[in-house]
């Protein structure tokens, strides 16, 4: 039987564009609804606008610390409905890019809620389309904590078209998100509560990271709650516009906003995956192997909704690769090994590979850490912005496992360490790598002492 289409993606963010427009490029032809908004969260409500909400908030702290360089720069106040213009503005042009790459590509976009009605026929808002394979890229969601009160806080979304900033929010969570909006507002001059019911924020990410960035976000100011969660949220005040968030150790705090950051959620609500036969697995994802198939075979999922790597770039390599495999004669998987990423906190943070935690749990490793004050707040003086470098080196191969970063740029020096990581590199081909003199990631490869060596052989030795 004939279909409309070759491929059918549902869902128009970082994942589905990509794979939609590859698949396209090698002729195949190709169909993509988006129900919300081109380019998905990470264009939309996501890495692009948070990313320049950073940028916003790190000029306040410029301003101040050009005195250092004698520079007098008074610092005035900062116009947060300009901004959110300018950034809106900005979103919308990226959304018009991504449709228009659609476009020149030959897929033919729908703007439209998709559901299955059996394994190869999809209700295309309304519309009977019928493809060979289908793609699910439908993201995620923020997902709020079950909590009393929960409906007077927002998620995410809501920060980025807040009518003001407010003076005073408390954020709940201690991911991703949680850290890097903390930074963003108290950049941006709020009076920040971070509640995170883990001794320090970003579970998962190596120990010596998450305690440095804990303490440089207390010395910017940031109020930290560690060990604590939120029990109810109220209204109050004479408009019953401020919120008070009452903590299990029995304190509570007083805001003008309040944002529950506690994990996203994968979208399959309304496509009526039982027509298709595509099972979920025990968290409400998309099950699929490492090629992206799901137990049904002509039936794909990419990006969050498979909630493995929640990152933009990570959905979009497996789209591409999809798109290879199925119309570019070209099969191939993407590794979730050794996949960089960063927090853009302030200082940011970022990774590449195991955690000295993770690694040590593999055998003996030798770790190399410095903390150092960057040359530019020598002048500056500002305390918070201290950089902490990391090696977690294999002791019997001596290949460098993880790399870690807090400090200033720490994203941008880390692609580059994931090239070495991922070639497995040992800490003798750092070693051997010239410095750039003078920055910050020279220290990377000038790592001579040992600091300690952790792991199972430890006691043996
Ligand atoms: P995360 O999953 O990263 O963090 C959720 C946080 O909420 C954790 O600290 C978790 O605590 C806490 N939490 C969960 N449930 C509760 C609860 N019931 N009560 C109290 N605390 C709770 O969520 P994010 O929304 O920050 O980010 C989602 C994903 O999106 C990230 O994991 C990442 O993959 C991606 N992302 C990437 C970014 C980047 O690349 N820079 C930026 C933002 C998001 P605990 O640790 O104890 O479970």
């Amino acid at each position: 039987m004939p279909y409309d289409f070759d491929l059918f993606v549902i869902g128009g963010g970082s994942g589905g564009t990509r794979c939609a427009r590859i698949a396209a490029s090698y002729g195949a032809r190709v169909g993509i609804a988006e129900e919300r908004f081109w380019g998905g969260t990470c264009v939309n409500v996501g890495c692009v606008p948070k990313k320049l909400m950073v940028q916003a908030a790190e000029y306040a702290s410029w301003a101040e610390d050009a005195r250092g360089f004698g520079w007098d720069i008074a610092r005035g106040g900062h116009d947060w409905a300009g901004f959110i213009a300018s950034k809106d503005h900005e979103i919308t042009r990226l959304q018009a890019i991504y449709k228009s790459m659609l476009q020149k590509a030959g897929a033919r976009e729908f703007e439209a809620h998709v559901r299955f009605i059996d394994p190869h026929t999809l209700d295309v808002g309304g519309q009977r389309v019928t493809a060979e394979r289908i793609v699910i890229a439908t993201g995620s969601t923020p997902n709020k904590a079950d909590i009393p009160g929960a409906d007077l806080a927002g998620i995410t979304d809501d920060l980025f078209y807040l009518p003001r900033r407010p003076d005073r929010i408390v954020i709940i969570g201690g991911g991703y998100s949680a850290v890097e909006f903390a930074s963003i507002f108290r950049g941006l001059g709020s009076e920040v509560h971070l509640v995170y019911r883990q001794p320090l924020p970003l579970r998962g990410f190596d120990g010596d990271l998450r305690e440095a960035l804990a303490e440089a976000m207390a010395a910017e100011g940031i109020h930290l709650h560690h060990g604590l969660v939120p029990t109810h949220i109220m209204a109050e005040g004479p408009t019953g516009d401020e919120r008070r968030v009452h903590l299990s150790d029995t304190t509570d705090i007083l805001a003008d906003f309040v944002v529950l950051t506690t994990g996203r959620v994968p979208n399959v609500t309304g496509l009526d995956l039982e027509a298709s036969g595509v099972a979920l697995n025990a968290g409400g994802a998309v099950q699929v192997d490492r090629g992206s198939r799901t137990n049904v075979p002509h039936i794909y999922a990419i990006g969050d909704v498979t909630d493995r790597l929640n990152l933009t770039p990570w959905a979009t390599a497996e789209g591409h690769a999809l798109a290879d495999t199925l119309f570019g004669n070209n099969p191939r998987e993407v590794s979730p090994e050794n996949v960089p990423t960063a927090v853009f906190s302030v200082p940011p943070l970022a990774t590449v590979g195991l955690s000295e935690e993770d690694a040590a749990q593999l055998g003996p490793v030798d770790i190399y850490v410095t903390r150092f004050t960057p040359m530019r707040h020598t002048l500056t003086g500002r305390k918070s912005r201290r950089a902490l470098m990391k090696l977690v080196v294999d002791q019997r191969s001596q290949r460098v496992l993880g790399a870690h970063m807090l400090g200033e740029d720490a994203a941008e020096i880390m692609q580059g360490l994931g090239i070495a990581v991922r070639m497995g590199a040992t800490k003798q081909d750092f070693d051997r790598t010239i410095g750039i003199h003078p920055t910050a990631a020279e220290e990377f490869v000038t790592m001579r002492t040992r600091t300690r060596v952790a792991g199972v052989a430890e006691a043996a030795e």
